[in-house]
C-alpha cells in the first residue's frame, strides 16, 4: 500500500487514543500523539512554577522545553528534557492545566511546526489530536473525526473513574464534559471542529474493535481510490 497520512481528531471520551493506536498497528504505521506533546509542555510550565494566566511566561517556558515522543503504538513514551514523563503527563495536575497552556498561540505555533516535521517521512502515519485535519495536516489522505454523545462520553469517563478508585458521580462528569466541549469548540485559536472533508464517525453505539474495523475499511477505500 502507498504510504498514507491519516488524521484522527475529536473530543475526549470517543476512544480516540485506543482507536488511533489500533489503526496504526493494523496498518503497520507510525503513531503520533499530539495531545502528549501539549501535555509535556504543560508539565514544563507547571514545573517552572509559571502563572498559567501569564501567556508570555508560558510561551517562553514552552519555547525552551525539550520534548520528544515515540512513534510506536505499543510503547508511546514521552520525554521532557530527556526524562521519561509518560506517567506524569497523564496525572491530574497536567490534565487540569493543559487546556490553558494549549490555548496560548505561541505554544500552538511551535508544536504545530514540530508535529508537521514529525509526521513527514516515507512511512504511513496516524496522527491523533484536535486540529490535525483542519490545521496541522490539511493535506492528509484521510481525515477522521470521532464523535460520541456527551452522555456516552460521560458514562465512559465515569466508568474509568470508578475503575481507578475515584468517585462515582455521573452528573458531575457530564457537566464537566459539556463545559469542556463548549470551551474547546468556541476557543479563538484552532477550535475543535471537523474539517470540511473529514469523515465523521459517531462511536456512541460501537465497540472499539468495530470502530477500528470501520476505519480500516475507510483506509482501504481511500488507498484504492489513490491508485
Ligand atoms: O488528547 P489529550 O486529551 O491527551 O489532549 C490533551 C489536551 O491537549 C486537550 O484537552 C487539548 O486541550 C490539547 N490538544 C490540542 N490540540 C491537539 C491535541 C491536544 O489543543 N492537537
Amino acid at each position: 500500500m502507498t504510504s498514507l497520512v491519516i488524521a484522527v481528531d475529536g473530543p475526549a471520551g470517543t476512544g480516540k487514543s485506543t482507536v488511533s493506536k489500533g489503526l496504526a498497528r493494523a496498518l503497520n504505521a507510525r503513531y503520533l500523539d499530539t495531545g502528549a506533546m501539549y501535555r509535556i509542555v504543560t508539565l514544563a510550565v507547571l514545573r517552572a512554577g509559571v502563572d498559567l494566566t501569564n501567556t508570555e511566561a508560558v510561551a517562553a517556558t514552552a519555547a525552551n522545553a525539550e520534548l520528544a515522543v515515540g512513534y510506536d503504538p505499543d510503547e508511546d513514551r514521552s520525554y521532557l528534557d530527556g526524562e521519561d514523563v509518560s506517567t506524569e503527563i497523564r496525572g491530574d495536575a497536567v490534565t487540569k492545566a493543559v487546556s490553558a497552556v494549549s490555548a496560548v498561540p505561541a505554544v500552538r505555533t511551535r508544536l504545530v511546526d514540530l508535529q508537521r516535521k514529525l509526521a513527514s517521512g516515507q512511512d504511513s502515519v496516524v496522527v491523533e489530536g484536535r486540529d490535525i485535519g483542519t490545521v496541522v495536516l490539511p493535506d492528509a489522505h484521510l481525515k477522521i473525526f470521532l464523535t460520541a454523545s456527551a452522555e456516552e462520553r460521560a458514562r465512559r469517563r465515569n466508568d474509568q473513574n470508578k475503575t481507578s478508585g475515584l468517585d462515582d458521580d455521573y452528573e458531575a462528569v457530564l457537566a464537566d464534559v459539556k463545559r469542556r466541549d463548549h470551551l474547546d469548540s468556541t476557543r479563538a485559536v484552532s477550535p475543535l471542529r471537523p474539517a470540511d472533508d473529514a469523515v465523521v464517525v459517531d462511536t456512541s453505539a460501537m465497540t472499539q474493535p468495530e470502530v477500528i474495523e470501520h476505519l480500516r475499511n475507510l483506509v482501504r477505500e481511500r488507498a484504492g481510490a489513490q491508485r
